[in-house]
């Protein structure tokens, strides 16, 4: 095991340990996601896993990563889940995204003064996500106006963009899937009710 690895594991037990569960009974009372806890969780390092270290990432492979969220799981799964969509969100914009959206967001990502969430499932596509209904149409300006509803959205509401899966066109299949970061105060972007999820 490489020092870093050993380093950020570390810091993901003390994580889990110190801030994680003393606190998790009462976040899941109030329901609300632990800004304070995730901004901890950010200067160790652990919002930042996969992303390159030019972007302040801490560039661990994605088979390392699992070894993160087993740690943290140990204080609560389902925070560790939010941030492992979270840092997979982020490595996915800070290694494919435009280098306009690298400059605006990547170091706030990492860094976890920003989060990110991934909006994929809808309300009738769960693991077959080519029957989505979510499309995305390019205007000549180069913008894009996207029309749909996603479903199961962790962090809906509190995170800061959304990677977003829609189609491009109406042909059945993958082949013309896009990935889009929307961030929350982007005009049209509306949020329903959250779920209940009893613990
Ligand atoms: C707590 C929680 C958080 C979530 N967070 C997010 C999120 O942040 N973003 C997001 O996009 N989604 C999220 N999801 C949604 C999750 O990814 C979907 O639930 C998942 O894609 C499965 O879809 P489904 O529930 O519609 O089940 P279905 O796709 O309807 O599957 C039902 C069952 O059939 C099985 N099955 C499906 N296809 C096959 C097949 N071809 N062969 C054999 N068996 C099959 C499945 O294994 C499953 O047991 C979340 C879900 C939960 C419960």
């Amino acid at each position: 095991m490489s020092d870093k690895l050993a380093t950020i594991l570390q810091a993901a037990r003390d994580h889990a340990e110190q801030v994680i569960l003393p606190n998790v009974d009462a976040w899941n009372a109030t329901k609300t996601w632990p800004r304070d806890a995730s901004d901890k969780a950010g200067a160790v390092g652990l919002t930042g896993l996969y992303a390159p270290e030019e972007f302040g990432g801490q560039g661990l492979p994605l088979s390392e990563g699992i070894q993160v969220y087993e740690q943290l799981g140990l204080g609560d799964g389902a925070y560790a889940f939010a941030l492992s969509m979270h840092n997979i969100c982020t490595f996915a914009g800070c290694g494919y995204g435009t280098d306009a959206f690298k400059e605006k967001w990547a170091r706030d990502l990492t860094s976890g003064r920003k989060l990110a969430n991934f909006a994929l499932t809808e309300p009738q596509s769960g693991s077959d996500a080519t029957n989505m209904y979510s499309r995305a149409v390019i205007n000549d300006d180069g913008t894009w106006t996207i029309s749909g509803a996603k479903a199961w959205v962790s962090l809906a509401t509190e995170a800061d963009i959304y990677f977003t899966v829609v189609k491009t066109s109406n042909e059945p299949g993958h082949q013309d899937m896009a990935m889009i970061a929307i961030p929350a105060d982007a005009p049209g972007l509306s949020f329903g009710p959250l779920y209940d999820t009893p613990s």
